[in-house]
């Protein structure tokens, strides 16, 4: 597979500046189920930080309220200089900064890939057939599928549909790519695609939060790991201390049972 880094085409259109972003005293819950209870967790222009921990700890909670599939009850929220948890915010706006993945790919099955890749330019950015169709090229070549355009996404592996959807995200000029379990659903031998496309991503500056179980991803492409257990953060720095050399007694028993 092509790597981004080696790629000859330019960017067609200006693709946006990574964003920071800071979370601070995040608290959301269903009813009387406290999901997440007091998160705080930074990350700077660029950073790439791995969220870990056991299932039903409240990582996609996390990663759903940056942007604003839900909405928390107490905390701030911000993305650059927009505060998402602002009760005014222009939710449309949040949604064009910050680009998301999913465990299952979530792409339109009826359209062809190209489609899938040019609609939301077309109906949320306003941009042209031409210049979405230049955009859509351009990121599937980063994904290494140029030649899948016509295709429909269920005559790809599950592999090469996720690749289809980061580059959707990509498509839309992002400032902030969150992930969630990106791998998770994948068969083993195509995971490594998709993870060497997160790599490039990482690589070329782009801001990432990243839930994976994928410990050496974490390890060798994060910059920061926070693992999150019972809706709080108990430990969190450099990916190699944290995963490495963990201090906490929960984080231990999760990487033994993981790693
Ligand atoms: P993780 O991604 O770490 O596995 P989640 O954020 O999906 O954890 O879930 C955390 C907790 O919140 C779980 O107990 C889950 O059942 C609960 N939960 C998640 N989404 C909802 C929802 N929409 N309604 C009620 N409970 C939910
Ligand atoms: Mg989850």
């Amino acid at each position: 597979m092509k790597s981004t880094s080696t790629s000859t085409s330019a960017a067609p259109v200006g693709e946006a500046h990574p964003a920071s972003v800071t979370i601070d005293g995040l608290h959301k819950s269903y009813g009387s189920l406290d999901v997440l209870k007091g998160i705080s967790l930074d990350v700077a222009p660029g950073e790439v930080v791995c969220l870990i921990g056991p299932s039903g700890s409240g990582k996609s909670t996390l990663l759903r309220c940056v942007n604003l599939l839900e909405t928390p009850q107490k905390g701030v929220i911000r993305v650059g200089d927009v505060e998402v948890t602002d009760p005014d915010v222009d939710i449309d706006a949040v949604r064009r900064r910050v680009g998301m993945v999913f465990q299952q790919f979530n792409l339109f099955p009826n359209m062809s890939v190209l489609s899938n890749l040019t609609i939301a330019q077309r109906k949320v950015l306003g941009r042209s057939d031409a210049e979405a169709k230049k955009v859509a090229l351009h990121n599937l070549e980063r994904v290494g599928l140029s030649d899948k355009a016509d295709n429909a996404p269920g005559q790809l592996s599950g592999g090469q549909q996720q690749r289809v959807a980061i580059a959707r995200s990509l498509s839309m000029d992002p400032e902030l790519m969150l992930f969630d379990e990106p791998t998770s659903a994948l068969d083993p031998e195509t995971v490594g695609d998709v993870l060497a496309i997160m790599r490039d991503l990482a690589r070329e500056g782009m801001t990432m939060l990243v839930v994976t179980h994928e410990m050496s991803f974490a390890r060798d492409v994060a910059d920061r790991v926070a693992f999150m257990d019972g809706g709080v953060v108990v430990e969190e720095g450099p990916a190699q201390e944290v995963i490495g050399a963990p201090q906490h007694e929960r984080t231990k028993t999760f990487l033994s049972r993981v790693l």
